[in-house]
């Protein structure tokens, strides 16, 4: 019998699910063995009932549920206690699920705080009331989803890759362990070369060109941190290697922004980036707001507001 999906996105930009398109070819067979029971972004269910008739929120039962997005309001935080109940296994869906993600960088700021600059602070809106008719109350800040619900497993990456989704499907088909994370940071995998010191110079800009002879093999390449392109591979957890296993953005010969998270539940992203960059001769201090480039997807349990200056 196959197996029953049910999807969900919350606080998110919808790249997760197109990483799920993404599968290619390979989703053919995976669709054969799977029935979407529940997804918004590609059927038409509606949370209560289909014309509106229903009382409380309800999503169908499945053996799996996907959810994408970190939680931002009181909807999500309903719907996230609906999923955890419809579905036997429940998976976070990329990095926003799993640490919050880009809207968890909002957590810097008091929600008050935030809504004054979206809404009637920023140079391109009029001043005006803020919304809140027919709108869910905001959560106070931006919640991961176990932070609220149990998760099963977790698929990081902004967006995740479609090879964990199909590992992850493929063994809620099959009735097998899911993938567990890596255990290894992104330098762990990378093949670049190093010196263990900085070439001088500084921290460059984030987008300056490698100096690299393109084409040759990354093992060529000197470590994008030794240059003085800012990295995030020393405090980022493994697993976005394609076939090659090289790290998706060192194979494009972009550094590491650490989309995959931090390299535990535990770690400090900003202490372990402080400390990589001293061992090589570089000063964090060149990089600027530091809170948020170390945790820039990771911001659930780890960016709090500012205090005021
Ligand atoms: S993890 Fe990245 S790609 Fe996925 S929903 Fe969040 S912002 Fe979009
Ligand atoms: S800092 Fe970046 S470029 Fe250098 S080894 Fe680590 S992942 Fe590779
Ligand atoms: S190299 Fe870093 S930023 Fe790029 S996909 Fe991998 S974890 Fe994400």
């Amino acid at each position: 019998m196959a197996a029953r999906l049910a999807e969900e996105w919350f606080a998110i930009c919808g790249g997760c699910e197109v990483t799920i398109l993404d599968i290619g070819e390979p989703l053919i067979d995976v669709l054969k063995q799977i029935q979407i029971v529940h997804m918004p972004v590609l059927m038409d269910h509606k949370l209560f009932g289909q014309t509106g008739e229903g009382t409380k929120m309800e999503v169908p039962e499945a053996d799996v549920g996907l959810i994408a997005g970190g939680i931002r309001n009181e909807e999500n935080k309903e719907l996230a206690l609906e999923m955890r109940k419809k579905c036997k296994i429940l998976i976070s869906l990329g990095s926003c699920a799993c640490f919050g993600g880009i809207p968890a960088l909002a957590n810097q700021y008091s929600k008050e705080e935030m809504l004054e600059k979206v809404y009637r602070d920023s140079v391109t809106t009029e001043k005006n009331g803020l919304p809140h008719e027919q709108i869910p109350a905001l959560t106070d800040r931006v919640y991961a989803l176990h932070e609220v619900v149990k998760v099963d497993a977790f698929l990081p990456g902004c967006p995740t890759t479609p090879e964990m989704v199909t590992a992850a499907l493929l063994a809620v088909i099959e009735g097998k362990p899911l993938p567990a994370l890596a255990a290894k940071s992104v330098c762990d995998e990378c093949p670049t070369r190093r010196e263990k010191k900085a070439a001088g110079g500084g921290v460059r800009g984030h987008l300056d060109p490698p100096e690299f002879k393109f084409g040759a093999p990354l093992t060529e390449m000197r470590c994008l941190m030794e240059q003085g392109i800012l990295c995030l591979g020393p405090a980022t957890r493994a697993g976005c290697g394609g076939s090659d296993g090289n790290p998706r953005c060192i194979r494009a010969y972009m550094p590491c922004e650490g989309c995959f998270g931090p390299l535990s539940d535990k770690a400090n992203p900003m202490v372990d980036m402080m400390g990589a960059l001293s061992s090589i001769g570089l000063d964090p201090k060149q990089i600027p707001d530091r809170a948020a480039t170390f945790n820039r997807f990771a911001g659930s349990g780890r960016l709090r507001p500012m205090p005021k200056r």
